[in-house]
């Protein structure tokens, strides 16, 4: 990838949830927004001959950009089964672990990820970051504006310090029953966060 509007045009045409599911928060990272968070990254040096993780992978958009932009090898862990013949045309050569985060256990260098927001099932978000943070040496998170204070809190336990904080607005398509408009803006951030050792 040459640019990070080339990057953006390529995610844009990767596939998205077809059938989401609610109760495990199943949206998709906007292709502008993963490209802005993918191309922050390359250029801080945590993507390239690097190991990278995509917790909660979804349609894979993160991992996969992650292999566009030469990481050495991409971790896509995803939970949802019905979502594994997706992945399996996303993930090209990376290697897909279908099984729950709390089961993750591979050392990375850098975690790049949109996990749930811990709307829906309250701390799913923090066992995302603490696993990530245990196994990664730089997370890259994107989440809820609101979550700052937590995500700081998290880090300062964890001896990990906020780097850099990118503020989007994203726009979420209404594919949940509970939406009623068919398109909204969410604010939402990526922390990165590097790990000391
Ligand atoms: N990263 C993707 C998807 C974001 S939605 C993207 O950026 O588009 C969050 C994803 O986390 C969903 O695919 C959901 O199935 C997955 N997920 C939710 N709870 C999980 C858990 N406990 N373990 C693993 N994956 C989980």
């Amino acid at each position: 990838m040459r640019s990070k509007s080339q990057l953006a045009v390529f995610l844009s045409k990767l596939p998205v949830f077809t059938s989401p599911k609610a109760y495990l928060e199943q949206y998709s990272t906007d292709s502008e927004v993963a490209a802005d968070v993918l191309w922050n990254a390359y250029l801080l040096g945590d993507v390239s001959n690097k190991v990278v993780a995509d917790l909660g992978a979804g349609t894979g958009i993160l991992g996969r950009g992650c292999l566009e932009l030469q990481a050495k090898k991409v971790f896509f862990l995803e939970k949802d089964e019905s979502l594994i013949k997706v992945l399996e045309q996303t993930a090209k050569e990376g290697v897909i672990l279908n099984r729950d985060i709390t089961e993750f256990d591979k050392k990375v260098d850098t975690v790049i990820m949109n996990p749930p927001f811990g709307v829906q099932k309250r701390k799913a978000d923090k066992v995302f970051l603490e696993k990530a943070i245990l196994n990664a040496k730089v997370v890259y998170m994107l989440g809820k504006v609101e979550g700052d204070g937590f995500v700081d809190a998290i880090a300062k336990e964890h001896g990990a310090k906020i780097t850099h904080r990118w503020k989007y607005s994203m726009p979420l398509k209404a594919t949940q029953k509970f939406h009623t408009k068919k398109k909204h803006l969410v604010e939402v951030m990526c922390w990165r966060v590097v790990i000391m050792q």
